[in-house]
Parts: C-alpha cells; sequence; structure tokens
C-alpha cells in the first residue's frame, strides 16, 4: 500500500512519516448490480437499487440523484399530473441512461486489467492539466462520462497515431476476450 502511496506525490513519505493507529481493512467482496427500482407500493433508491464497486465514488451522488428523481415521480403520482407507475418507469429509464457509461468503466477499473490503449491515454491526460480536471469531473461525477470520452475529446488529446493505437488495442483485448 505504501509503495502505491509513493506513486501519488509526497503521500507515500507522509504516510510513513506517520503513526498507523488501527488495522488497514480491505474487501474484495463488492457487488455490482442494476436491480429494477419500483413495483406496486415499493420503490428503491441508493445503493438498493444500484450498486456499483467504490473506486469511482460514485454512490452518494447517485443515492441522491435517486431520491430527488423518486420523490419527484411520487409528489406526480399522488398530485395525478403523472401517473405513478409511468413516473417511476422513466426514473428507471433516467437512472440506468445516467450511469450505464460509468458503471461500465467502474466495473472495469475495479477488474484492475490493464486498460487496452490506457497505455497512450493516461499519459497524454497526464500531460494535460484542462484535461486532466475535466477527467476528475467524471470520476466526481460533474461530468457525464459520456460527454468526456467522445471520439473528438481522445482525437485532441492523443491525436491520430495515438488514436490508431488505441484501436488496435481494443481490437486485440476484445479478440483475446472472445478467445477466453
Ligand atoms: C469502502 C467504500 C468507500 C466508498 N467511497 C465512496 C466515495 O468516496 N464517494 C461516494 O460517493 N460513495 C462512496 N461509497 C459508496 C457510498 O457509501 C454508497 O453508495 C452510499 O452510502 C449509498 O447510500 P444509500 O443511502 O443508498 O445506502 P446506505 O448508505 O448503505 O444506507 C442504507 C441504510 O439502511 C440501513 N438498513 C439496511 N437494512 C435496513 C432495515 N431492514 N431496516 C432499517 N434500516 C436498514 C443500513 O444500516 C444503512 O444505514 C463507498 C462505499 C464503500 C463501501
Amino acid at each position: 500500500m505504501l509503495d502505491a502511496f509513493d506513486d501519488a506525490g509526497d503521500l507515500g513519505a507522509r504516510a510513513r512519516a506517520a503513526t498507523r493507529v488501527g488495522p488497514i481493512r480491505a474487501t474484495a467482496d463488492l457487488p455490482n448490480m442494476f436491480r429494477r427500482p419500483f413495483g406496486p407500493g415499493w420503490a428503491l433508491v441508493g445503493d438498493a437499487g444500484l450498486v456499483m464497486d467504490p473506486i469511482t465514488g460514485q454512490g452518494i451522488g447517485q443515492a441522491f440523484r435517486d431520491a430527488e428523481m423518486v420523490s419527484a415521480a411520487i409528489h406526480a403520482g399522488i398530485s395525478g399530473s403523472t401517473p405513478l407507475e409511468q413516473g417511476l418507469a422513466a426514473y428507471q429509464q433516467r437512472r440506468d441512461a445516467d450511469s450505464r457509461a460509468m458503471y461500465e468503466f467502474t466495473v472495469d477499473l475495479a477488474s484492475f486489467v490493464p486498460k487496452p490503449g490506457g497505455d497512450v491515454l493516461f499519459p497524454a491526460l497526464a500531460a494535460s492539466p484542462a484535461q486532466t480536471d475535466r477527467f476528475l469531473g467524471v470520476l466526481t461525477g460533474v461530468e457525464p462520462m459520456s460527454e468526456f470520452l467522445t471520439p473528438r475529446t481522445l482525437l485532441r488529446l492523443v491525436g491520430v497515431r495515438g488514436m490508431a493505437r488505441m484501436i488496435l488495442a481494443q481490437g486485440s483485448h476484445r479478440t483475446r476476450l472472445r478467445a477466453a
């Protein structure tokens, strides 16, 4: 763990200079799943309805987002402006559409399998403070993943040759997956 901290600026040195006051706790037993979030007389928000590995730190924002959407759907249902079931179905649709790209990214990242094309993308990101900010915005949920990882942004970031290398890496990754 300390070796990993050494890769993050002065964090390693600061951690080594500190006193550990408890055990280091870890788990690999973390679920990733979408559940149908409503039925007659019930609705699910937050982790109960959609849970993903906390590596990308999305869960708190998603729980608030869900609570806001479900309360709006219930209010509309009770006040008679939109039938409850229709409102809750729209909630599920929006939740899934908002979260799908981040869910796939998260599950992929949590697998710790090296990302195809990551050797091109991450050094390019590290060299661009503006794009690093955007990428961190994606990780904190401020910017939708689907707006950041567009072919246009990638092209600007890694150039034509970089893009070609990424496409080739992804092609051979898919071939390996199919073979496996
Ligand atoms: C190690 C770790 C690190 C994380 N880091 C981040 C992060 O940096 N950023 C981020 O956004 N998210 C993070 N998350 C995810 C985040 O904690 C969750 O997504 C978020 O807490 C979900 O909120 P929730 O209200 O849906 O569920 P919870 O916070 O789990 O709340 C559910 C509550 O219901 C209670 N409960 C369960 N069953 C019953 C019952 N039958 N009767 C009464 N009460 C019950 C539980 O005790 C709990 O208090 C992390 C998660 C983990 C595990």
